[in-house]
């Protein structure tokens, strides 16, 4: 197809959508008429300014995908114009995520997930009875047939893990048009499919009412279902803000030596420690420096993160202004992940009460520390949540990960040292400065210190986020959640997401630490933990998960671009009576392919893609038995 998006012109709808975000074009340099003084001076207006703009391609065309509902070639030329990015750049943007159209998609459009955790709960009778009744799930490709549609059509697509396993079935439904609107919905019939295909939207779930669990040792959680999310007094009263104080009378050194004495190990995966890290960009002569939060979480069954935003959105503010003032960041990034509208709303909300009284700007609470926070939406592309791709994602290119080093505390950014921390490693940031490092490091184990977050879902009776120190057991985090149902039999939990492994009933006295898992072969992950009965297909679980891989791929790489394709097909073929040369022979090929993604892929997604297939087959032994049938 031949893309011609400078040729085409923009609707008045689509010009008003690119305007909204960038205000009204200023000369010819940024896609209005000549004459302008500006015109004449292209060194400056039509170089450096026109570069310092890049980074709101991603907005521009998340404003006119719900403005019209697609990327037509007028809206995406104007907003090539408008930013000086050449086309080919932009349609390459524009084609790198899911919630993003560049063929024309109905206005309303409900995602249904089709994920690991919704299966568990009923998604495959909901996709099911859609099939039979409304018709096939609208699909991502091919890109633009160039067509236009005629009214306001609705369609439903399938969608990964929607970070609502809590809720499962879960939707996300999209409404484009002036006013636009998003919609995460749990609990999701067919019938309620259909009744907002057919253009209902009643009883929408805005506020999802959270329960804190975790028995006596709320922390993270203590004000979730207590205090008022969209009250900067109500937070105030509850203790908020005072860390911040403690922290500027400390001082920066002092903050980071806290940080540093609580042992406290990022929360988003990797486990990497965070005072070490905080040390590190404070040390860096390079100015400015930038803060990121990854609120990006999208890996299957994950959803603490969100409970955070949602409930408790100022500890995350405060959080990230002690982050800034000990690392010296005075610009800071929130990236939340495109299907969150609730803790977008919440967290620009809170920005702006926060700004307006005294914490954040310049000189807050007459400190002289000057340091702001902008949101930014992801837009569908799970990649985008490991640490280099959401630079990439920010700046407004494709979300693909970069090669490391150089490390993001020495060049992340726009180039510049940056702190990237997820919500819930910041999240533990006022206890520790509260506390003290030493005292928060009596919680939990030597090595793991602190509580932990951890989504219970799948066939537990009381799925949810639960809050618990570093060395409780499996066995006691289920029981927590209320075990399995009656007369059912364990079959499996997943440990720490698609990225994570299985693992079978006979292990769950393991105790759940960093040092604990990695010596029993597993991970922590984001905290997932998966819970599978006897009523669950596991290789259609297993299955998923690999398709997960293949669809989340960036593409940069070839082992994980190619591996997590022929992997898939393996394991298809297995489920289908189709192995060739018998199971054990496509289960050697599929060793092979994966350990060739761990050894050589540049980022953790192509280097874990092959976990959960692994212990599928090495400790569950999901398929001797296939194997001796085929
Ligand atoms: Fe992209 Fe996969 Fe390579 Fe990561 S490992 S950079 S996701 S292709």
């Amino acid at each position: 197809m031949d893309i011609h998006p400078i040729d085409s012109e923009p609707t008045p709808d689509e010009r008003a959508a690119v305007d909204a975000v960038l205000g009204a074009p200023q000369s010819s340099w940024d896609g209005g008429s000549r004459g302008s003084v500006r015109d004449s001076h292209s060194a400056h207006f039509g170089g450096h300014d026109s570069r310092a703009t890049r980074h709101m391609l991603l907005p521009v065309l998340q404003a006119l995908q719900a403005r019209i509902g697609w990327l037509s070639e007028g809206g995406l030329g104007y907003a090539c114009d408008r930013l000086n990015v050449p086309p080919a750049d932009a349609w390459a943007v524009a084609t790198f995520y899911s919630l993003l159209a560049t063929s024309p998609r109905p206005k309303r459009v409900v995602h249904v997930c089709d994920d690991i955790g919704c299966k568990c709960r009923g998604a495959n009778q909901v996709i099911e009875s859609l099939e039979q009744t409304v018709g096939p799930a609208h699909g991502h490709a091919p890109h633009g047939t160039h067509t236009t549609l005629a009214g306001d059509g609705a369609v439903w697509m399938r969608s990964p893990c929607l970070g609502m396993c809590e809720q499962g079935p879960a939707a996300f439904v999209t409404i484009a048009g002036p006013r636009a609107s998003e919609h995460l919905l749990g609990n999701v019939t067919a019938d309620r499919v259909r009744s907002i295909l057919a253009g209902e939207l009643r009883n929408a779930q805005l506020t999802p009412v959270w329960v804190p669990r975790g028995g006596g040792w709320l922390r993270l959680l203590k004000r979730v279902g207590k205090v008022a999310p969209t009250s900067i007094d109500a937070y105030g009263a509850a203790g908020g803000f005072a860390a911040l104080e403690k922290a500027f009378a400390m001082g920066p050194d002092a903050v980071i030596a806290e940080v540093t004495a609580s042992k406290l190990l990022g929360r988003g995966g990797a486990a990497f420690p965070t005072g070490r890290k905080w040390d590190a960009v404070a040390k860096q002569t390079v100015k400015p420096h930038y803060l990121v939060c990854n609120a990006d979480e999208s890996e299957p069954g994950t959803f603490k993160d969100r409970l955070l935003m949602e409930e408790d959105p100022f500890a995350i503010i405060e959080a990230m202004t002690i982050g800034a003032f000990a690392t010296g960041c005075e610009h800071g990034y929130i990236y939340i992940r495109g299907e969150y509208p609730l803790a977008a709303l919440r967290l620009q909300h809170a920005i702006n009460e926060s700004r307006a009284n005294g914490f954040l700007g310049d000189n807050i609470l007459q400190h002289g520390v000057t340091f702001d926070i902008e949101i930014r939406r992801g837009a569908g592309a799970h990649i985008c949540g490991e640490e280099t791709a959401v630079f990439e994602s920010i700046e407004g290119r494709r979300g693909e990960p970069r090669n490391k080093p150089p490390f993001p505390v020495q060049s992340g950014l726009f180039g510049k040292p940056t702190l990237v921390n997820n919500v819930e490693t910041f999240a533990n940031i006022p206890f520790i400065i509260l506390d003290g490092g030493a005292a928060y490091a009596r919680i939990g184990t030597a090595e793991s210190t602190g509580t932990r977050l951890f989504c219970l879902s799948g066939c537990v009776r009381a799925p949810g986020v639960y809050e618990a120190p570093y060395g409780t057991t499996l066995r006691a985090l289920i029981e927590m959640a209320g075990g399995i149902g009656d007369g059912r039999t364990l079959r499996a939990v997943l440990l720490g997401g698609a990225a994570g492994t299985f693992l079978r009933p006979d292990e769950l006295d393991l105790k759940l630490t960093n040092e604990g898992t990695r010596a029993a072969n597993t991970t922590l992950g984001s905290g997932v933990v998966m819970v599978f009965d006897d009523t669950v297909d596991m290789q259609e679980i297993v299955l998923r998960i690999a398709a997960f891989f293949r669809d989340e791929s960036c593409g940069q790489c070839v082992p994980c671009r190619v591996g997590t394709v022929r992997q898939e097909e393996a394991l298809n073929r297995i489920a289908k009576n189709g192995a060739m040369g018998g199971v054990p022979a496509e289960l050697a090929l599929i060793e092979e392919v994966g350990v060739a993604m761990r050894d050589a892929s540049i980022c953790g997604l192509g280097q874990t893609a092959y976990s959960a297939v692994e212990s599928a087959v090495k400790r569950l032994r999901l398929y001797d038995a296939v194997g001796a049938g085929q």
